[in-house]
């Protein structure tokens, strides 16, 4: 029930829009990440374990409540959605959920629906997601070289990424790349994917690696601060410090040689949680108020226990009154053990 003992459904019926969702930081939250699967079919080594172990079918969401539980988000103004996992694109029917979420488009209650991909699947996607009318997706890759990308990923083909990228261009989406910055690993080649990037009308956005979920390599060892992936670009490319923010927590440059963007992620050595306007939920129906922390909320028992969505807004109302003012990530020799333990491919980063 909404707080005047009146139905959300009620409210909408006479035409008056429920209640904004807003934390107790006076941050509006209008952005709702969601991770449809937990499942990949890459195995990223700074991502997940060759051996990892996936939720039972039971736990997971069906595609008709995660279409619930986003739109009960989006009735309480939630404005952009973005769809990740583990492998978004994996989950078995995920055009129906992409179908039943653009009715959020059309209605105009939600400005963008999008998502993150590594990009396996995108050369038989794209053109329905573009008609679907998502206009821009997030493409995970973090080297070109094909020997690489295969030790990076464990199991991934850089050619069918690289078509999954055509193809999404070709479609008339918009790609932005992110790469994760590893040391030893791809640190010569960031400003080769650069040039690449913006070469093809691509932003470009570097990521920190993130000490999340334990993945069988020491933290330490993938670590490349951003400060050092920068100051080496600088020698190759002048970088215009901007205004632009995505909403995000990247910082962005332009690049003045090629006029693209480029984007820093720097969680580590950052703090961007003032602006932070997110939540997520996992496959599962809980959401984390915050990547960085453990705290979350159940959401999937109050879907499952009544047709009716006043439960879930309670649920929801009751999380963001405790969403913390920021995370407290740390990567240093007295913490070898990842600062969480739940991995990337479960909050879908
Ligand atoms: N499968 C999709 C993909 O590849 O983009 C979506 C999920 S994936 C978990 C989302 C992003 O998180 C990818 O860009 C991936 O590189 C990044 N990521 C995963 N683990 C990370 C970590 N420990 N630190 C930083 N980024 C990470």
């Amino acid at each position: 029930m909404a707080s005047n003992g009146t139905s959300i459904t009620e409210l909408e019926h006479a035409g008056l829009r429920p209640r904004p969702l807003i934390d107790p930081f006076q941050r509006r939250i209008s952005y709702l990440r969601v991770s449809v699967t937990d499942r990949c079919d890459f195995r990223c080594v700074y991502c997940m374990s060759e051996n990892m172990t996936f939720l039972p079918k039971a736990d997971v969401l069906t595609l008709e409540e995660l279409d619930r539980l986003c739109s009960a988000f989006v009735a309480r103004g939630v404005n952009k959605l973005r769809l990740t996992g583990g492998e978004p694109l994996v989950r078995r029917g995920i055009m129906t959920l992409f179908t039943c979420l653009s009715r959020h488009l059309a209605s105009g209650a939600l400005k963008e629906l999008t998502l993150t991909t590594n990009g396996s699947q995108l050369a038989k996607y794209a053109g329905e997601l573009k008609a679907l009318g998502v206009e821009r997706v997030n493409v995970s890759l973090d080297t070109l070289d094909a020997d690489k990308f295969r030790a990076i990923t464990r199991w991934g083909e850089l050619a069918q990424v690289l078509a999954g990228i055509d193809a999404a261009q070709a479609a008339g989406l918009r790609v932005k790349i992110n790469a994760v910055a590893l040391k030893g690993v791809n640190e010569d080649e960031i400003a080769d994917l650069l040039t690449w990037a913006h070469g093809r009308g691509m932003d470009l956005t570097v990521i920190e690696v993130m000490p999340l979920g334990d993945v069988g390599e020491a933290r330490l060892d993938q670590y490349l601060p951003l400060s050092m992936v920068r100051s080496r670009l600088s020698e190759r490319y002048t970088l215009e410090d901007i205004d632009y923010r995505s909403g995000g927590p990247a910082r962005y440059v332009r690049v003045k040689e090629t006029g693209g963007l480029l984007g820093f992620i720097t969680p580590l050595t950052h703090n961007f949680c003032e602006s932070c306007n997110r939540v997520r939920i996992t496959c599962t129906g809980t959401l984390y108020m915050c990547l960085g922390q453990d705290d979350a909320a159940d959401l999937r028992s109050p879907l499952r226990a009544s047709e009716s969505d006043d439960l879930i807004y309670a649920a929801i109302d009751e999380a963001i009154s405790r969403k913390p003012k920021g995370h407290d990530f740390v990567i240093d020799r007295r913490h070898r053990r990842p600062a969480l333990s739940r991995h990337m491919s479960v909050t879908g980063g």
